[in-house]
């Protein structure tokens, strides 16, 4: 049998640890490295604890994001240009 009256004691409970964590548990600013999300200083630039794995891992990241975003211009000229071009073509005879 479940008894209501702890099951109750215990929701208040939890609220009430929630709430203290709320209202007393001030956390300092701070970031997480974005590779393992271990929190680093605000001023840790780029944005990866000392790790060197992590190291490695967010310049390869960055150099793939760098490559996407190339990619994205290239598609998105190629796009823009077939409908951009025959507009001008027929603009111009
Ligand atoms: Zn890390």
């Amino acid at each position: 049998m479940v008894d209501a009256s702890k099951v109750k004691e215990n929701i208040a409970k939890m609220t009430n640890k929630a709430r203290g964590s709320l209202s007393t548990g001030k956390v300092q600013p701070h970031k997480h490295c974005r590779v393992c999300f271990t929190p680093i200083k605000m001023s840790a630039e780029p944005r990866v604890c000392k790790d060197q794995e992590c190291i490695d891992k967010n310049s390869r990241d960055e150099r793939n994001q760098k490559q996407m975003r190339i990619w994205m211009f290239v598609f998105l000229g190629l796009f823009a240009f077939s409908f951009i071009g025959p507009l001008v073509l027929n603009s111009i005879f």
